[in-house]
């Protein structure tokens, strides 16, 4: 079976890797960039997409790369922590979670790819324009500098982004992606750990946020690499370029934080120590009712692109990669795309409806609303249940419930049958969040 991908970001890489793990080689990706840059900064994979990297032999890559985050805590503007919880091992699951630098983790799945599919494997600088499908075949059509190269294969897997021509092709008057009104301030700052050197920390509420967890292991002067992320709600304003590498200064945001210096987290410190900081909105697009055209599939955030609420971006095409793998190892190809489409449309169609309204940190605005000054008990404010059934529903629809992940069969081809979740284990809509 051929098959080619469009983009190799986190998703289209880890399809490669997904698809040489079932034996399905005759792979090329097709990026549309000339040189892949480590770009971007901190995400986190979270304990379900770590598995699947672990399934897939990358665990010590990752361990190597990435710091295991072991607590979250969520506090409110005035540093009163709200709700803290363990995380990764620590919180019983049987793989970590990981606060990883973006770019080592594509570069990571980059050397990866080649090492196990060979260099011709990867073609860069090549821009993808439109896949159709004919014959029972998928043919893909990019530019190749001036020349303009058509290839057939079996299936196409477009995974070039929330900005993904395939899509674009498919949808003309979809437009550009949906902006909340909200905008993030991203960086990276070399400085004093904070906490257990493996926490992250969540601060404020869907007005004014600040977000940070260390990315690297403390360094021998004491020192520790913390990714960090302002956000503020700028309704009304005008909507900033989605450009993920947009370089802008700290007035526009840097002042609004001068009062958030905690003893345990001096945030204005932080945005201080940063030598550059990337702006971009919080944008996402609806869901499709579809992923897929005849032999040509959308997938991570081509076909689901969401808020980066609750560290999913990442981890949802990851698992995406590993369902469509295990599907084209299993059955015939128009089966297979359509038991990957049904696993896992309706699985981040919600996750993106529960993004929409803050997703776990419901608990941060909740407490905005009721305690605006600041409280002494939280659980004046809102009670334990209410806490921890925020926390623990965003769990299952999000796919990393403890002992419904530690439990799950895996997505690794056996004789078993097909591992779809039980009906009981399926997200309940209705137990997480509030439509805006
Ligand atoms: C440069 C960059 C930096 C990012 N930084 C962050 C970050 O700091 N924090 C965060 O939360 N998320 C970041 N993201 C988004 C995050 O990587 C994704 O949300 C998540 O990993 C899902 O990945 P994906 O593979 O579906 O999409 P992406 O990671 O966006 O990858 C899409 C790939 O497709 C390629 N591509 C696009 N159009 C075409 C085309 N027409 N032909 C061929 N190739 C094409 C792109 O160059 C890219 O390599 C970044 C994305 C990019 C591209």
């Amino acid at each position: 079976m051929r098959v080619l991908i469009v983009g190799a970001g986190i998703g289209g890489l880890c399809t490669a890797l997904s698809l040489e793990a079932v034996g399905i080689t005759d792979i090329v990706v097709i990026e549309a960039v000339p040189e892949i840059l480590p770009l971007g900064v901190g995400i986190n994979l979270l304990p379900h997409a770590v598995r699947e990297l672990t399934e897939l032999g990358l665990s010590e890559q990752l361990a190597a790369v990435g710091v295991a985050t072991s607590d979250l805590t969520y506090v409110d503007r005035f540093g009163s922590a709200i709700w803290s919880e363990p995380r990764g091992i620590a919180a019983g699951y049987h793989w970590p979670q990981y606060s990883i630098h973006r770019g080592r983790l594509q570069n990571l799945l980059l050397q990866e790819a080649i090492r196990r599919l060979g260099p011709e494997a990867i073609r860069a600088g090549c821009r993808v324009r439109t896949a159709t499908t004919g014959d029972n075949l998928a043919y893909l059509t990019w530019l190749d500098g001036d020349a303009e190269v058509t290839e057939s294969a079996d299936v196409v897997i477009a995974a070039d982004g929330i900005k993904s021509a395939i899509r674009a092709d498919w949808f003309p008057d979809e437009g550009p992606p949906q902006w909340n009104g909200q905008v993030m301030w991203r960086g990276v700052s070399q400085v004093t750990p904070f906490r257990s050197t493996k926490s992250m920390v969540m601060a404020g509420d869907r007005e004014q946020k600040f977000v940070a967890y260390p990315i690297e292991a403390v360094r021998d002067d004491g020192t520790q690499l913390i990714n960090w992320i302002a956000e503020k709600d700028c309704s009304g304003s005008e909507l900033a370029q989605q450009d993920w590498n947009r370089k802008v200064g700290k007035d526009s945001f840097a002042p609004e934080f001068d009062s958030w210096s905690f003893d345990w987290l001096d945030i204005p410190r932080v945005i201080d120590a940063a030598d550059a900081v990337f702006e971009y909105p919080m944008v996402d697009r609806p869901s499709l009712d579809s992923w897929i055209r005849g032999r040509v599939a959308l997938l991570g955030d081509a076909a689901h692109p969401t808020y980066p609420i609750g560290s999913n971006g990442s981890s949802q095409a990851i698992l995406d990669a590993r369902v469509l793998a295990y599907a084209l190892a299993t059955l015939p190809v128009d089966q297979a795309l359509k038991f990957y489409e049904d696993e896992r449309l309706p699985r981040t169609r919600e996750l993106q409806r529960v993004n929409r309204a803050m997703g776990p940190e419901l608990v941060m605005q909740m407490v905005r609303e009721r305690a605006p000054a600041g409280f002494t008990n939280i659980h004046a404010v809102i009670d334990a249940a209410e806490l921890d059934e925020v926390a623990a529903s965003y769990k299952r629809v999000a796919g990393f419930a403890p002992t419904m992940l530690n439990e799950r069969v895996s997505w690794t081809p056996t004789d078993e049958p097909a591992p779809i979740l039980a009906p009981t284990e399926a997200p309940n809509p209705t137990q997480v969040g509030i439509e805006r």
